[in-house]
């Protein structure tokens, strides 16, 4: 049987094939992201674990300057999967596949002069061991899609993989998702000024599976600002949270004089451009037949409203056990929030959550007096 998705049929993964078909949203971000790009020239794409190549068909399919991409994976069985795939779309012309190790690949494509305008790297697990070879292959301009899957690490489930891939320290509470991706954004970041590029974060979410960051990858010199990177402190008592940048680094207390829990380093500026989610959204008319549009648009709406928001959030049901109330809803916090005058919104990162610039007097307070 052939199944399809967005524009491309394809035939089913073989077993031993990576294929998640529920990460059909990365792929659709994806789409939407390079089309927001508007490259003026034809775009070459490259996939660094190509699996059964689906992602980079799609691009070759859905958008129309996508000229050319380059597949990797080190499985044959995936690059057979590849082949046929690309046969079955008519696509067999506008593809090349490797069979190399990643950090290989990257090099490759250097050497052979392939620069990508979008460099699409799915690693399983951390991204981190492949970062520094990417930003020689990516083209200056061009894009890195990078997706992480090691949740258990950058989640503070397993501290001491995050300390040994990312140098960082972990907590394990509500917002560690969201914590996750600002220690990824920090560490493509970090990785693209090694090399004279700045990495500028255009998305950085959470799916519900994996990490997907989509970066504009400019050269030439800039400066690190140490104001963008440093630590979210947090109390596991009172439950206050704080942002402090490297320079303040670090308080060991809370403002109530409790001992308090540290994670980072990790960047504390914005995950998200919002002119250019604006960009993605304005393609949904040529792309809506292809794409998931109604969990996309979900998905854009909340980047969009962090934007401007605290680097952490707050969840409603473990606010309302906290205080012991029945829980309100959370449209009900934000407005009641906006109505005394402090900026809320809703995050991607968690339906039953929110974001606020208030105190977490104010946030109690107002939680409490919304109880049903
Ligand atoms: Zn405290």
């Amino acid at each position: 049987m052939i199944h399809q998705e967005g524009a491309v049929k394809f035939i089913p993964p073989p077993p031993k094939v990576f294929f998640r078909e529920r990460a059909r949203l990365a792929r659709d971000l994806g789409v939407l992201g390079i089309r927001a790009m508007a490259f003026s020239e034809p775009i070459l794409v490259a996939e660094t674990f190509a699996g059964t190549g689906i992602r980079s068909l799609r691009y070759l399919r859905e958008v129309p300057n996508v000229e050319h991409a380059y597949l990797n994976d080190l499985n044959s069985e995936a690059l057979q999967t590849i082949e046929k795939n690309a046969r079955l779309n008519r696509l067999e012309d506008r593809i090349t596949t490797f069979r190399l190790e990643a950090n290989n690949f990257h090099y490759t494509l250097k050497t052979q002069e392939i620069f990508p305008h979008v460099l699409d790297l799915d690693a399983f697990g951390s991204p981190v061991p492949f970062l520094d070879s990417a930003f020689h292959a990516v083209r200056e301009g061009g894009v890195l899609y990078v997706t992480a899957t090691d949740l258990p690490a950058l989640c503070g489930v397993d501290p001491r993989s995050a300390f040994n891939h990312y140098g960082v320290l972990t907590m394990q509470n509500w917002f560690c998702h969201e914590t996750a991706a600002r220690i990824l954004t920090r560490a493509v970041i970090r990785a693209g000024a090694r090399r004279k590029f700045q990495a500028a974060p255009l998305f950085v979410m959470f799916d519900g599976l994996a990490l997907r960051g989509f970066f504009q990858v400019v050269h030439g010199r800039y400066d690190l600002d140490p104001e963008q990177e440093g630590f979210l402190s947090f109390c596991p008592q009172c439950w206050e949270v704080r942002a402090i940048p490297m320079k303040q680094c670090c308080p060991r207390q809370c403002s109530q004089g409790h001992p308090v829990e540290l994670a980072g380093p990790l960047w504390l500026g914005e995950l998200h451009n919002p002119d250019f989610l604006e960009r993605m959204r304005s393609e949904f008319p040529r792309v809506a037949h292809w794409l998931q549009i109604e969990r996309v648009a979900f998905f854009l709406d909340r980047m969009r409203e962090e934007v401007g928001m605290p680097p952490f959030f707050y969840r409603l049901d473990r606010v309302s056990k906290r205080l012991k109330i029945s829980p309100p809803k959370v449209s009900e916090v934000i407005r009641a929030l906006k109505d005394r005058g402090y900026p809320a919104a809703w995050t991607h990162f968690h339906t039953n959550a929110f974001k606020t610039t208030a105190p977490l007097p104010v946030v109690f307070d107002t939680v409490r007096a919304l109880a049903h």
